[in-house]
C-alpha cells in the first residue's frame, strides 16, 4: 500500500505505445509524453534507449519485464505518490498487449493514480484492419503453448468462437503452427498471415493452411521476421447449419432420384464434397 501525500502531487502512470516497425509511426504525443516524465520503465532498457536516442529523448530509464513487474509496481507506486510521473513502454507496439504491464497497471489502479493510455500501434489491429477478414467480432489468443499436442487444444476450441482469430507466431514456430491448423481444421479455415508488418518486407499471404505451407516451401524468406496470424474458421453452429441444410436439400432430391445423383445434384448446389453427400444420402436413405 503507497501513502499518497496530497492530490496535487501525484503522478500518473502512462501507457506508451511505440512502433512496430516504421518509426514514423511514433505519434508527437507518445515523444512529448516520454520526453515530460520522471521515468520510462521499459521491458527492454538497451533496446528502448536505441529508439530514444533517435528520438532526441534523455529521460531516465528502469527495466521492468515479467519477472520483476510485481516488485517494481510498488516502486512505481512511490514514484506517483511522491509526484513522479511514469511512462511504461514495451520493445514494440502496444505495452501489456502480449508485453509486460498487467500487473503495474492492476497495481496501481488499485492504489487509486491515474492511468492514461497513450495509444499507437499494435500489431494485432494492424493486421487485422487490413486482413479482409470478419472485424465486427474478434478473438486475440496471443502466443499459443510451445507443444504441439496443447496447441492443437487450444486450436479446436476456437470453433466455439465466433469472429476472426488472431494470435501472435515467430519465425521458428510458424511452419508447426501452419501444420496444426492444417491438421485441426483442413480447407474449413481462411488464414491471412502478416508479416512484418510496416517494415520493408510487409506481406499479407492469404488460403487455407496448406496453401500457406506450400508458399513456404516455394519461397522460404516468406518464413522470416514476425507475424501475426488470423483465421475464419467455420464455427460448430455453421458446421450444424451448414449439415442441416445439406440434408434438406438431399431429403427433397433423394424423392425423385437415386443416391448417386441425389449427391452429385446436391454438391453442385452446395458446393460442398460429393463423397460426404453421398455418405449423408446413404444414411438417411437407409434410415
Ligand atoms: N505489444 C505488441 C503489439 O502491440 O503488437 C506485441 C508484442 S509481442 C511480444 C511480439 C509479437 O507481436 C511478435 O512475435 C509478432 O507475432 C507480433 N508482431 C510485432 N510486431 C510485428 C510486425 N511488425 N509484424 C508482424 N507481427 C508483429
Amino acid at each position: 500500500m503507497v501513502s499518497h501525500s496530497s492530490d496535487e502531487a501525484r503522478g500518473t502512470l502512462y501507457i506508451v505505445a511505440t512502433p512496430i516497425g516504421n518509426l514514423e509511426d511514433f505519434s508527437a504525443r507518445a515523444i512529448n509524453t516520454l520526453k515530460s516524465v520522471g521515468f520510462i520503465a521499459a521491458e527492454d532498457t538497451r533496446h528502448t534507449k536505441r529508439l530514444l536516442n533517435h528520438f532526441g529523448i534523455d529521460t531516465r530509464l528502469f527495466s521492468l519485464h515479467d519477472h520483476n513487474e510485481r516488485d517494481k509496481s510498488s516502486y512505481i507506486g512511490e514514484l506517483l505518490s511522491q509526484g513522479v510521473s511514469v511512462a511504461l513502454v514495451s520493445d514494440a507496439g502496444t505495452p501489456l498487449i502480449s508485453d509486460p504491464g498487467y500487473h503495474v497497471v492492476n497495481y496501481i489502479r488499485g492504489e487509486g493514480f491515474d492511468v492514461v493510455p497513450i495509444p499507437g500501434p499494435s500489431a494485432l489491429i494492424a493486421a487485422l484492419c487490413a486482413s479482409g477478414l470478419p472485424t465486427d467480432q474478434f478473438f486475440f489468443a496471443g502466443f499459443l503453448p510451445a507443444k504441439t499436442k496443447a496447441r492443437k487444444e487450444v486450436m479446436a476450441e476456437w470453433r466455439k468462437q465466433s469472429g476472426t482469430v488472431i494470435f501472435y507466431e515467430s519465425t521458428h514456430r510458424i511452419v508447426e503452427s501452419m501444420k496444426d491448423v492444417d491438421s485441426v481444421y483442413g480447407d474449413s479455415a481462411n488464414l491471412v498471415l502478416a508479416r512484418e508488418i510496416t517494415k520493408t518486407f510487409e506481406t499479407f499471404l492469404m488460403g487455407t493452411a496448406a496453401e500457406i505451407l506450400s508458399r513456404f516451401s516455394d519461397d522460404p524468406n516468406q518464413l522470416k521476421g514476425e507475424f501475426v496470424v488470423m483465421l475464419d474458421c467455420q464455427t460448430e453452429s455453421d458446421t450444424e447449419s451448414k449439415d442441416a441444410e445439406n440434408r434438406r436439400i438431399l431429403s427433397l432430391l433423394l424423392e425423385d432420384l437415386p443416391v448417386k445423383q441425389a449427391a452429385q445434384l446436391a454438391a453442385k448446389i452446395t458446393g460442398e464434397k460429393k463423397n460426404a453427400l453421398y455418405q449423408i444420402a446413404l444414411e438417411m436413405q437407409s434410415s
